[in-house]
Protein backbone atom coordinates (compact mmCIF):
# COMPACT_ATOMS: atom_id res chain seq x y z
CA UNK A 1 0.00 0.00 0.00
CA UNK A 2 0.97 3.59 -0.58
CA UNK A 3 2.59 5.45 2.00
CA UNK A 4 0.40 8.24 3.48
CA UNK A 5 0.77 11.61 1.61
CA UNK A 6 0.73 9.62 -1.55
CA UNK A 7 -2.65 7.61 -0.56
CA UNK A 8 -4.41 11.19 -0.16
CA UNK A 9 -3.01 12.12 -3.42
CA UNK A 10 -4.22 9.13 -4.95
CA UNK A 11 -7.60 9.73 -3.79
CA UNK A 12 -7.71 13.13 -4.59
CA UNK A 13 -6.61 12.30 -7.87
CA UNK A 14 -8.91 9.26 -8.56
CA UNK A 15 -11.98 11.57 -7.19
CA UNK A 16 -11.35 14.12 -9.94
CA UNK A 17 -10.49 12.02 -12.69
CA UNK A 18 -14.05 9.60 -11.78
CA UNK A 19 -16.11 12.72 -10.52
CA UNK A 20 -16.28 12.76 -6.91
CA UNK A 21 -15.26 15.52 -5.92
CA UNK A 22 -13.65 18.43 -8.33
CA UNK A 23 -12.09 21.56 -7.24
CA UNK A 24 -14.45 23.81 -6.60
CA UNK A 25 -14.79 26.86 -9.25
CA UNK A 26 -11.66 25.26 -10.91
CA UNK A 27 -11.74 27.17 -14.27
CA UNK A 28 -11.50 30.67 -12.11
CA UNK A 29 -8.38 28.75 -10.56
CA UNK A 30 -10.50 27.32 -7.63
CA UNK A 31 -11.21 28.62 -4.46
CA UNK A 32 -9.61 27.76 -1.58
CA UNK A 33 -10.95 25.23 0.45
CA UNK A 34 -13.89 24.49 -1.85
CA UNK A 35 -15.06 21.43 -3.33
CA UNK A 36 -17.85 20.26 -5.96
CA UNK A 37 -19.28 16.93 -5.89
CA UNK A 38 -19.31 15.37 -8.99
CA UNK A 39 -21.48 12.65 -10.54
CA UNK A 40 -20.40 9.78 -7.84
CA UNK A 41 -19.29 11.97 -5.38
CA UNK A 42 -22.78 13.54 -5.33
CA UNK A 43 -24.52 9.65 -4.76
CA UNK A 44 -21.81 8.64 -2.31
CA UNK A 45 -22.86 11.72 -0.05
CA UNK A 46 -26.57 11.42 -0.68
CA UNK A 47 -26.41 7.30 0.30
CA UNK A 48 -24.25 8.60 3.90
CA UNK A 49 -26.72 10.66 4.59
CA UNK A 50 -29.65 8.12 3.88
CA UNK A 51 -28.11 5.55 5.43
CA UNK A 52 -27.81 8.43 8.53
CA UNK A 53 -31.61 8.83 8.38
CA UNK A 54 -32.49 5.47 7.99
CA UNK A 55 -30.09 4.70 11.66
CA UNK A 56 -31.34 7.91 13.27
CA UNK A 57 -34.61 8.20 12.35
CA UNK A 58 -36.82 5.52 10.59
CA UNK A 59 -35.26 3.11 12.51
CA UNK A 60 -36.10 4.52 16.00
CA UNK A 61 -39.45 5.77 17.43
CA UNK A 62 -37.87 7.95 19.50
CA UNK A 63 -36.64 10.52 17.09
CA UNK A 64 -38.26 13.27 14.56
CA UNK A 65 -36.07 15.27 11.72
CA UNK A 66 -36.10 18.90 10.65
CA UNK A 67 -35.09 21.55 8.12
CA UNK A 68 -34.53 24.68 9.68
CA UNK A 69 -33.37 27.55 7.61
CA UNK A 70 -29.71 28.89 7.09
CA UNK A 71 -30.37 32.29 8.26
CA UNK A 72 -31.10 32.72 11.73
CA UNK A 73 -32.48 35.49 13.80
CA UNK A 74 -29.01 37.05 14.74
CA UNK A 75 -30.01 37.35 18.60
CA UNK A 76 -29.91 33.28 18.17
CA UNK A 77 -26.05 33.74 17.69
CA UNK A 78 -25.76 36.34 20.74
CA UNK A 79 -27.92 33.72 22.92
CA UNK A 80 -25.75 30.59 21.82
CA UNK A 81 -22.74 32.24 22.81
CA UNK A 82 -21.44 32.61 18.79
CA UNK A 83 -21.09 36.29 18.64
CA UNK A 84 -19.37 36.48 21.92
CA UNK A 85 -17.02 33.11 21.79
CA UNK A 86 -17.09 31.53 18.69
CA UNK A 87 -13.34 32.44 17.37
CA UNK A 88 -9.96 31.37 16.94
CA UNK A 89 -7.11 32.57 18.94
CA UNK A 90 -4.70 33.53 16.02
CA UNK A 91 -1.76 35.11 15.21
CA UNK A 92 -0.15 36.14 11.79
CA UNK A 93 3.24 36.93 10.52
CA UNK A 94 4.67 40.56 10.52
CA UNK A 95 6.35 39.60 7.27
CA UNK A 96 4.71 37.54 4.97
CA UNK A 97 1.07 38.47 6.59
CA UNK A 98 0.16 34.54 6.77
CA UNK A 99 -2.49 33.91 9.42
CA UNK A 100 -2.25 30.77 11.94
CA UNK A 101 -3.94 29.69 14.87
CA UNK A 102 -2.22 30.24 17.45
CA UNK A 103 -2.89 27.04 18.93
CA UNK A 104 -1.59 24.83 16.03
CA UNK A 105 2.06 26.79 16.34
CA UNK A 106 4.37 25.57 18.61
CA UNK A 107 7.15 27.63 17.44
CA UNK A 108 7.91 31.26 18.75
CA UNK A 109 8.30 32.61 14.38
CA UNK A 110 6.77 31.71 11.44
CA UNK A 111 7.21 28.63 9.72
CA UNK A 112 6.93 29.28 6.40
CA UNK A 113 9.75 32.96 6.29
CA UNK A 114 10.87 32.71 10.44
CA UNK A 115 8.87 36.46 10.35
CA UNK A 116 7.49 37.67 13.37
CA UNK A 117 4.20 37.37 14.87
CA UNK A 118 1.82 39.64 16.01
CA UNK A 119 -0.09 39.41 19.09
CA UNK A 120 -2.23 36.34 19.85
CA UNK A 121 -5.93 37.87 18.33
CA UNK A 122 -9.76 36.50 18.41
CA UNK A 123 -11.42 36.01 15.23
CA UNK A 124 -14.60 34.93 14.59
CA UNK A 125 -15.46 32.03 12.57
CA UNK A 126 -19.01 33.23 11.96
CA UNK A 127 -19.37 34.44 7.79
CA UNK A 128 -21.38 37.82 7.83
CA UNK A 129 -24.08 39.46 5.24
CA UNK A 130 -26.40 41.07 5.10
CA UNK A 131 -30.14 40.87 4.87
CA UNK A 132 -32.13 43.05 2.69
CA UNK A 133 -31.10 45.92 0.66
CA UNK A 134 -29.28 48.70 3.50
CA UNK A 135 -25.99 47.51 4.22
CA UNK A 136 -25.71 48.84 7.48
CA UNK A 137 -24.94 47.13 10.80
CA UNK A 138 -28.55 46.75 11.82
CA UNK A 139 -29.07 44.55 8.49
CA UNK A 140 -25.95 42.35 9.62
CA UNK A 141 -27.01 38.62 9.84
CA UNK A 142 -25.54 35.42 9.76
CA UNK A 143 -24.39 32.16 8.01
CA UNK A 144 -24.81 29.54 10.46
CA UNK A 145 -21.96 28.20 11.96
CA UNK A 146 -23.69 24.96 13.15
CA UNK A 147 -26.99 23.50 12.34
CA UNK A 148 -27.93 22.65 16.01
CA UNK A 149 -29.12 26.35 16.85
CA UNK A 150 -31.83 25.54 14.45
CA UNK A 151 -32.85 22.42 16.13
CA UNK A 152 -33.21 24.04 19.91
CA UNK A 153 -34.94 27.72 18.69
CA UNK A 154 -37.61 24.57 17.24
CA UNK A 155 -37.62 22.39 20.15
CA UNK A 156 -41.30 24.13 21.20
CA UNK A 157 -42.41 23.53 18.14
CA UNK A 158 -41.33 19.93 17.34
CA UNK A 159 -42.41 18.96 20.93
CA UNK A 160 -45.79 20.20 21.06
CA UNK A 161 -46.72 19.45 17.41
CA UNK A 162 -45.08 15.68 17.60
CA UNK A 163 -45.91 15.20 20.90
CA UNK A 164 -42.97 13.17 21.55
CA UNK A 165 -42.02 12.63 25.66
CA UNK A 166 -38.97 12.59 26.86
CA UNK A 167 -36.29 11.39 25.49
CA UNK A 168 -36.58 12.07 22.41
CA UNK A 169 -34.44 14.14 19.80
CA UNK A 170 -34.49 15.72 16.70
CA UNK A 171 -32.31 14.88 13.53
CA UNK A 172 -31.15 17.55 11.19
CA UNK A 173 -28.77 17.75 8.08
CA UNK A 174 -27.60 20.74 6.77
CA UNK A 175 -24.75 23.70 5.28
CA UNK A 176 -23.12 25.28 7.98
CA UNK A 177 -20.36 27.81 6.97
CA UNK A 178 -17.52 28.68 8.95
CA UNK A 179 -14.81 31.16 7.94
CA UNK A 180 -11.92 28.61 9.14
CA UNK A 181 -8.55 29.70 9.50
CA UNK A 182 -6.69 26.73 8.11
CA UNK A 183 -8.57 24.88 6.16
CA UNK A 184 -7.08 22.12 3.78
CA UNK A 185 -6.72 18.35 3.99
CA UNK A 186 -8.78 18.26 0.91
CA UNK A 187 -12.72 18.21 1.89
CA UNK A 188 -11.50 17.30 6.08
CA UNK A 189 -11.84 21.15 6.88
CA UNK A 190 -13.32 23.36 4.69
CA UNK A 191 -15.22 26.44 4.77
CA UNK A 192 -18.54 25.41 3.68
CA UNK A 193 -19.75 21.69 5.20
CA UNK A 194 -22.59 20.11 5.56
CA UNK A 195 -23.33 18.63 9.00
CA UNK A 196 -25.57 16.22 10.31
CA UNK A 197 -26.25 16.56 14.10
CA UNK A 198 -29.11 15.05 16.33
CA UNK A 199 -30.36 17.33 19.96
CA UNK A 200 -31.62 14.22 22.17
CA UNK A 201 -33.37 15.53 24.84
CA UNK A 202 -33.48 13.64 28.25
CA UNK A 203 -34.26 13.63 31.90
CA UNK A 204 -31.17 15.82 33.39
CA UNK A 205 -31.04 11.99 35.81
CA UNK A 206 -30.66 9.75 32.99
CA UNK A 207 -28.49 11.99 30.72
CA UNK A 208 -25.06 10.15 31.92
CA UNK A 209 -26.80 6.69 30.62
CA UNK A 210 -27.94 7.97 27.13
CA UNK A 211 -24.73 9.71 26.37
CA UNK A 212 -22.81 6.21 26.74
CA UNK A 213 -25.58 4.98 24.45
CA UNK A 214 -25.44 7.40 21.99
CA UNK A 215 -21.44 7.19 21.86
CA UNK A 216 -21.72 3.05 21.73
CA UNK A 217 -24.85 3.80 18.97
CA UNK A 218 -22.67 6.66 16.52
CA UNK A 219 -19.46 4.74 16.93
CA UNK A 220 -21.21 1.60 15.40
CA UNK A 221 -22.18 3.37 12.91
CA UNK A 222 -19.15 3.84 11.36
CA UNK A 223 -18.26 0.55 11.82
CA UNK A 224 -21.47 -0.96 10.43
CA UNK A 225 -20.80 0.62 7.66
CA UNK A 226 -17.43 -1.01 7.20
CA UNK A 227 -14.82 1.07 8.37
CA UNK A 228 -12.41 -0.90 9.84
CA UNK A 229 -12.05 -1.04 13.48
CA UNK A 230 -8.09 -0.59 13.76
CA UNK A 231 -8.98 3.12 11.80
CA UNK A 232 -11.99 3.95 14.36
CA UNK A 233 -11.29 5.09 17.88
CA UNK A 234 -12.82 7.01 20.79
CA UNK A 235 -11.50 10.15 22.59
CA UNK A 236 -12.70 11.37 25.57
CA UNK A 237 -12.17 15.38 25.79
CA UNK A 238 -9.56 16.32 28.86
CA UNK A 239 -11.42 18.31 31.39
CA UNK A 240 -9.55 21.25 29.95
CA UNK A 241 -10.86 21.29 26.09
CA UNK A 242 -14.71 20.97 27.87
CA UNK A 243 -16.47 23.79 27.07
CA UNK A 244 -17.63 25.24 30.35
CA UNK A 245 -21.22 24.08 29.88
CA UNK A 246 -20.45 20.76 28.90
CA UNK A 247 -20.55 17.90 31.26
CA UNK A 248 -18.97 15.00 28.97
CA UNK A 249 -17.40 14.98 25.14
CA UNK A 250 -16.08 11.93 23.31
CA UNK A 251 -15.00 12.11 19.70
CA UNK A 252 -15.03 10.00 17.42
CA UNK A 253 -11.81 9.79 15.49
CA UNK A 254 -10.39 8.02 12.51
CA UNK A 255 -6.48 7.25 11.28
CA UNK A 256 -6.70 9.49 8.30
CA UNK A 257 -3.63 9.46 6.19
CA UNK A 258 -2.04 12.49 8.14
CA UNK A 259 -3.11 11.03 11.58
CA UNK A 260 -5.93 10.81 14.12
CA UNK A 261 -8.32 13.21 13.44
CA UNK A 262 -12.24 14.09 14.42
CA UNK A 263 -14.95 12.86 12.28
CA UNK A 264 -18.20 12.83 14.86
CA UNK A 265 -18.36 14.63 18.14
CA UNK A 266 -20.73 13.01 21.28
CA UNK A 267 -21.35 15.92 23.65
CA UNK A 268 -23.58 16.35 26.92
CA UNK A 269 -24.79 19.87 27.03
CA UNK A 270 -26.93 19.75 29.76
CA UNK A 271 -29.20 22.51 29.94
CA UNK A 272 -27.40 25.32 28.92
CA UNK A 273 -28.69 25.79 25.22
CA UNK A 274 -32.14 25.65 25.90
CA UNK A 275 -31.87 27.71 29.17
CA UNK A 276 -29.93 30.61 27.20
CA UNK A 277 -32.54 30.59 24.63
CA UNK A 278 -35.40 30.93 27.15
CA UNK A 279 -33.25 33.88 28.91
CA UNK A 280 -32.34 35.86 25.86
CA UNK A 281 -35.92 35.23 24.10
CA UNK A 282 -38.34 35.35 27.07
CA UNK A 283 -40.23 32.36 25.66
CA UNK A 284 -40.65 29.26 27.94
CA UNK A 285 -38.32 26.26 26.95
CA UNK A 286 -39.64 24.20 29.12
CA UNK A 287 -40.84 20.75 28.92
CA UNK A 288 -43.86 19.37 31.29
CA UNK A 289 -43.60 16.14 33.18
CA UNK A 290 -46.56 14.29 33.81
CA UNK A 291 -45.10 12.16 36.20
CA UNK A 292 -43.45 14.35 38.58
CA UNK A 293 -46.02 17.05 37.64
CA UNK A 294 -43.37 19.57 37.07
CA UNK A 295 -41.57 21.79 34.18
CA UNK A 296 -37.79 21.81 33.95
CA UNK A 297 -35.71 22.41 31.24
CA UNK A 298 -34.28 19.14 29.51
CA UNK A 299 -30.63 17.93 29.36
CA UNK A 300 -29.32 17.54 25.59
CA UNK A 301 -26.95 14.85 24.26
CA UNK A 302 -25.64 15.87 21.08
CA UNK A 303 -23.84 13.76 18.26
CA UNK A 304 -22.58 16.00 16.06
CA UNK A 305 -20.90 15.16 12.86
CA UNK A 306 -20.10 15.86 9.27
CA UNK A 307 -21.17 14.85 6.12
CA UNK A 308 -18.14 15.32 4.28
CA UNK A 309 -16.15 14.32 6.77
CA UNK A 310 -18.26 11.08 7.03
CA UNK A 311 -18.02 10.67 3.17
CA UNK A 312 -14.36 11.23 3.08
CA UNK A 313 -13.47 8.48 6.09
CA UNK A 314 -15.66 5.81 4.00
CA UNK A 315 -13.51 6.68 0.07
CA UNK A 316 -10.29 6.63 2.44
CA UNK A 317 -11.11 3.57 4.59
CA UNK A 318 -12.41 1.66 1.30
CA UNK A 319 -9.28 2.25 -0.89
CA UNK A 320 -7.33 -0.61 -1.88
CA UNK A 321 -5.11 -1.93 -4.59
CA UNK A 322 -4.55 -5.55 -5.36
CA UNK A 323 -4.94 -7.70 -8.09
CA UNK A 324 -6.98 -8.83 -10.27
CA UNK A 325 -6.70 -11.29 -13.64
CA UNK A 326 -7.08 -9.37 -17.08
CA UNK A 327 -9.22 -11.09 -19.98
CA UNK A 328 -6.29 -13.41 -20.67
CA UNK A 329 -5.80 -14.85 -17.30
CA UNK A 330 -2.91 -12.63 -16.89
CA UNK A 331 -2.63 -11.08 -13.20
CA UNK A 332 -2.43 -7.05 -13.44
CA UNK A 333 -2.63 -4.27 -10.68
CA UNK A 334 -6.31 -2.97 -9.74
CA UNK A 335 -7.72 0.19 -7.70
CA UNK A 336 -10.94 -1.01 -5.68
CA UNK A 337 -13.19 0.58 -3.41
CA UNK A 338 -14.48 -1.62 -1.32
CA UNK A 339 -17.07 0.60 -0.50
CA UNK A 340 -20.32 -0.90 2.02
CA UNK A 341 -22.78 -1.43 -0.97
CA UNK A 342 -25.57 0.90 0.99
CA UNK A 343 -22.82 3.49 0.01
CA UNK A 344 -21.58 2.39 -3.50
CA UNK A 345 -22.93 5.33 -6.12
CA UNK A 346 -23.71 2.37 -8.50
CA UNK A 347 -24.93 -0.83 -7.29
CA UNK A 348 -24.92 -2.69 -10.97
CA UNK A 349 -22.66 -1.96 -13.76
CA UNK A 350 -24.66 -3.59 -16.98
CA UNK A 351 -21.74 -4.82 -19.63
CA UNK A 352 -23.15 -6.02 -23.00
CA UNK A 353 -19.65 -8.07 -24.22
CA UNK A 354 -20.55 -7.28 -28.27
CA UNK A 355 -22.21 -4.25 -29.90
CA UNK A 356 -24.57 -6.58 -31.49
CA UNK A 357 -28.20 -5.89 -31.51
CA UNK A 358 -29.66 -8.97 -29.61
CA UNK A 359 -26.76 -8.33 -27.14
CA UNK A 360 -27.40 -4.38 -26.38
CA UNK A 361 -31.05 -4.89 -26.79
CA UNK A 362 -30.97 -7.53 -23.88
CA UNK A 363 -28.71 -5.10 -22.20
CA UNK A 364 -30.92 -2.46 -22.50
CA UNK A 365 -34.25 -4.09 -21.35
CA UNK A 366 -31.93 -5.47 -18.43
CA UNK A 367 -30.57 -2.04 -17.34
CA UNK A 368 -34.49 -0.85 -17.85
CA UNK A 369 -35.72 -3.20 -15.74
CA UNK A 370 -33.08 -2.71 -13.04
CA UNK A 371 -33.09 0.96 -12.80
CA UNK A 372 -36.53 1.09 -11.43
CA UNK A 373 -34.79 -0.62 -8.45
CA UNK A 374 -31.27 0.27 -8.29
CA UNK A 375 -28.63 2.91 -9.41
CA UNK A 376 -27.06 1.42 -12.49
CA UNK A 377 -24.07 2.30 -15.18
CA UNK A 378 -24.03 1.27 -18.15
CA UNK A 379 -20.73 0.30 -20.08
CA UNK A 380 -20.01 -1.25 -23.52
CA UNK A 381 -16.65 0.17 -24.03
CA UNK A 382 -13.44 -1.33 -24.10
CA UNK A 383 -12.25 -4.39 -22.81
CA UNK A 384 -14.32 -6.45 -20.29
CA UNK A 385 -11.10 -6.52 -18.15
CA UNK A 386 -10.90 -2.62 -18.28
CA UNK A 387 -14.67 -2.38 -17.67
CA UNK A 388 -14.40 -4.01 -14.80
CA UNK A 389 -11.09 -2.51 -13.55
CA UNK A 390 -13.31 1.22 -14.13
CA UNK A 391 -16.25 -0.12 -11.70
CA UNK A 392 -14.06 -1.64 -9.64
CA UNK A 393 -12.28 2.19 -8.89
CA UNK A 394 -15.87 3.10 -8.61
CA UNK A 395 -16.86 0.66 -5.97
CA UNK A 396 -19.89 -1.06 -8.27
CA UNK A 397 -20.38 -4.19 -6.14
CA UNK A 398 -21.80 -6.05 -9.41
CA UNK A 399 -20.99 -6.26 -12.66
CA UNK A 400 -23.95 -8.19 -15.19
CA UNK A 401 -22.52 -9.24 -18.45
CA UNK A 402 -24.68 -10.42 -21.35
CA UNK A 403 -23.28 -12.47 -24.00
CA UNK A 404 -24.09 -14.71 -26.75
CA UNK A 405 -24.80 -17.88 -24.70
CA UNK A 406 -27.43 -15.59 -22.84
CA UNK A 407 -29.22 -15.10 -26.34
CA UNK A 408 -28.28 -17.90 -27.81
CA UNK A 409 -28.55 -20.91 -24.98
CA UNK A 410 -29.77 -19.91 -22.00
CA UNK A 411 -31.70 -16.94 -20.82
CA UNK A 412 -29.23 -16.21 -18.32
CA UNK A 413 -26.43 -13.40 -17.30
CA UNK A 414 -23.13 -13.57 -15.56
CA UNK A 415 -22.68 -11.67 -12.05
CA UNK A 416 -19.52 -10.78 -11.05
CA UNK A 417 -18.90 -9.65 -7.29
CA UNK A 418 -16.57 -6.61 -6.90
CA UNK A 419 -14.50 -8.38 -3.94
CA UNK A 420 -14.79 -12.28 -4.26
CA UNK A 421 -14.37 -11.39 -7.88
CA UNK A 422 -16.24 -14.77 -8.30
CA UNK A 423 -18.95 -15.09 -11.11
CA UNK A 424 -21.90 -16.67 -11.57
CA UNK A 425 -24.61 -17.20 -13.82
CA UNK A 426 -28.29 -16.68 -13.08
CA UNK A 427 -31.37 -16.58 -14.74
CA UNK A 428 -32.49 -12.80 -16.62
CA UNK A 429 -36.00 -13.16 -15.63
CA UNK A 430 -35.38 -13.70 -11.53
CA UNK A 431 -32.02 -10.89 -12.00
CA UNK A 432 -34.20 -7.81 -9.83
CA UNK A 433 -34.72 -10.61 -6.93
CA UNK A 434 -31.50 -11.80 -6.56
CA UNK A 435 -30.21 -8.33 -6.98
CA UNK A 436 -33.14 -7.49 -4.13
CA UNK A 437 -31.74 -10.01 -1.86
CA UNK A 438 -27.90 -9.22 -2.84
CA UNK A 439 -28.28 -5.65 -1.93
CA UNK A 440 -30.76 -5.59 1.10
CA UNK A 441 -29.38 -8.58 3.21
P1 LIG B 1 -12.60 20.78 14.55
O1 LIG B 1 -12.02 20.67 15.95
O2 LIG B 1 -12.11 19.75 13.58
O3 LIG B 1 -12.60 22.18 14.02
P2 LIG B 1 -15.08 21.07 15.81
O4 LIG B 1 -14.85 20.37 17.10
O5 LIG B 1 -15.07 22.54 15.75
O6 LIG B 1 -14.14 20.45 14.70
P3 LIG B 1 -17.85 20.67 15.81
O7 LIG B 1 -18.17 22.08 16.05
O8 LIG B 1 -17.98 19.69 16.93
O9 LIG B 1 -16.41 20.55 15.19
O10 LIG B 1 -18.68 20.17 14.54
C1 LIG B 1 -19.19 18.88 14.42
C2 LIG B 1 -18.72 18.19 13.18
O11 LIG B 1 -18.85 19.00 12.03
C3 LIG B 1 -17.24 17.78 13.20
O12 LIG B 1 -17.08 16.57 13.87
C4 LIG B 1 -16.93 17.67 11.74
O13 LIG B 1 -17.29 16.39 11.23
C5 LIG B 1 -17.82 18.72 11.10
N1 LIG B 1 -17.04 19.93 10.83
C6 LIG B 1 -16.76 20.93 11.68
N2 LIG B 1 -16.02 21.88 11.08
C7 LIG B 1 -15.83 21.47 9.80
C8 LIG B 1 -15.15 22.01 8.67
N3 LIG B 1 -14.56 23.20 8.73
N4 LIG B 1 -15.15 21.30 7.52
C9 LIG B 1 -15.78 20.10 7.43
N5 LIG B 1 -16.43 19.55 8.47
C10 LIG B 1 -16.48 20.21 9.64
Amino acid sequence: MANETELMEKIVSLSKRRGFVFPGSEIYGGLESTWDYGPLGMLLKNNVKAQWWKAVLQERDDMVGLDASILMHPTAWVASGHVEGFSDPLVDCKSCKKRFRADDIKETKCPECGGEFTEVRKFNLMFKTFMGPVEDEAAVIYMRPETAQGIFVNFKNVQTSSRKKLPFGIAQIGKSFRNEITPGKFTFRTREFEQMEIEYFVKPDEADKLYDKWVDDRYNWYFNLGVKKENLRLRPHDPDELAHYAKACKDIEYKYPWGWAEVEGIANRTDFDLSQHQKVSGKEMTYFDEEKNEHYIPYVIEPSGGVDRATLTFLVDSYAEDKAPDEKGKMEERVVLRLDKRLAPYKIAILPLSKKEPIINMANKISKDLRKHFMCDYDDRGSIGKRYRRQDEVGTPFAVTIDFQTIEEDNKVTIRDRDTMKQERVPVDNLVNIFREKLES
